[in-house]
């Protein structure tokens, strides 16, 4: 059984201006352990996609289940990593880190070894107590997805996580976050505007369609799974991935 199940979602957005369609029956699935990315047109849905994943907004229609259960009925399994690192710059790494469950209530020794655990093995133990910005780009991203990670989710949203990036800090970023989500044994969906990023780093690539979106094309991506995203771009499929995604995404202007 797939990990997660969206079927025939579809979301309408009511506002005093009116009503926006933003999801047309889209369906997908994603495995466990899978990582997945998400591209498609500049406001045709991505975002929508990932806010109902996090059960911060429930789909006009359809049904999302997570190991065979209603997305409602699991509370606490998937996590949303946002635009921008958002961390705070009047706390401490550490208390960064910690953010999310000491506003839940529920930051136990656990949880707080967990963290410290994950900021050592991933290269941040000097930083811990240093303000974010005293660490460079790369490192502020690992800290967020580290805060991503303390509570244990089973699945991973990542909203354009790297768009604020240098291109250089970026393909560094993308390798760190593949190794780490993969030593976490993580379930990952990733939306990008990105085709290098989407290829280099998935098993599975969704092209979405304008606005409502639906799922336009869906490709396995067939590249050795155990080179990092930079060494991957280098193989010789790669380009051929690149080519009909780019081509499903492009604008025709009539
Ligand atoms: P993407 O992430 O692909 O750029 P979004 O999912 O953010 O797109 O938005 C899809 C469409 O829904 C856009 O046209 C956007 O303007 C609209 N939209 C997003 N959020 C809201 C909202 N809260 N109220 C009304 N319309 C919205
Ligand atoms: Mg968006």
């Amino acid at each position: 059984m797939a990990l997660l199940e969206l079927k025939n979602v579809s979301h309408i957005y009511h506002s005093p201006e009116g009503e926006t369609w933003a999801l047309k029956d889209v369906n997908f699935t994603v495995e466990e352990r899978e990582f997945v990315s998400i591209v498609g047109p500049s406001g045709c849905g991505k975002s929508t996609i990932l806010a109902i994943l996090a059960g911060l907004l429930t789909p006009s229609e359809g049904d999302v289940t997570i190991g065979g259960k209603p997305l409602t009925e699991a509370k606490g399994t998937t996590a949303l990593m946002p635009q921008r690192d958002q961390l705070f710059e009047w706390r401490s790494i550490m208390r960064n880190v910690l953010l999310g469950p000491e506003i839940q209530k529920n930051k136990s020794p656990e949880i707080v070894t967990y963290a410290k655990t994950l900021l050592e093995k991933y290269g941040l133990s000097e930083f811990t107590s240093k303000r974010p910005s005293e660490l460079s780009g790369g490192m502020r991203q690992r800290a967020a997805l580290i805060r991503t990670l303390v509570t244990s989710p089973k699945l991973l949203l990542l909203d354009e996580p790297f768009s604020a990036l240098d291109f250089q800090t970026r393909l560094q970023v993308c390798d760190d976050v593949s190794d780490i989500l993969r030593q976490e044994n993580k379930t990952a969906i990733l939306v990008t505007h990105d085709i290098n990023e989407a290829i280099s780093m998935s098993d599975k690539v969704i092209v979405l369609t304008e606005r409502p979106a639906s799922v336009k094309k869906l490709y396995s991506i067939d590249l050795d799974k155990n080179l990092p995203p930079l060494k991957r771009r280098e193989q010789k499929s790669f380009a051929v991935y690149f080519r009909r995604i780019w081509k499903d995404l492009e604008v025709h202007n009539e």
